[in-house]
């Protein structure tokens, strides 16, 4: 009766899904996020800041509970110690060439325009990984 599964069985969140290419992935933009931030004090000569903001878009692929378990250890030994790690997720935006109409496509292979079904169209949002904002 009891068989072995090859895999437990989704619990309805992809989140939940442990992954190491994934994580790697994350702690390389976490720390160049970082660096941005940290540079970005420097040359202002700023005091250590209570919040760093960053934006995630949806077609980066990277997951922001990795960017937060990994920003502690980033920021370790600089100007950033101590602080928080605030990440607004972007949703993707397309604009259509053809008719201008603006839209979410589900996903980034399958963005035909909702109003007149053109292939012609371009992605506005999604792709942001950048930081928007640093809290003093
Ligand atoms: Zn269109």
């Amino acid at each position: 009766m009891i068989s072995d599964f090859p895999r437990p069985s989704p619990g309805g969140c992809g989140e939940q899904i442990e992954h190491e290419e994934y994580s790697l992935h994350e702690m390389s933009y976490m720390i160049r996020l970082a660096d941005i931030a940290i540079k970005e004090c420097e040359t202002h000569k700023a005091a250590s800041p209570r919040t760093l903001v960053v934006e995630v878009g949806e077609l980066t692929g990277v997951l922001p509970h990795y960017l937060q378990k990994y920003y502690p250890a980033v920021i370790q030994g600089t100007k950033l110690e101590g602080s928080a790690l605030e990440v607004i997720r972007v949703p993707s935006e397309a604009v259509c060439d053809e008719c201008g109409q603006h839209y979410h496509p589900e996903k980034e292979m399958d963005y035909r325009c909702p109003a007149c079904r053109s292939l012609k169209a371009r992605f506005i949002h999604g792709r942001e990984l950048s930081v928007r904002e640093i809290r003093f």
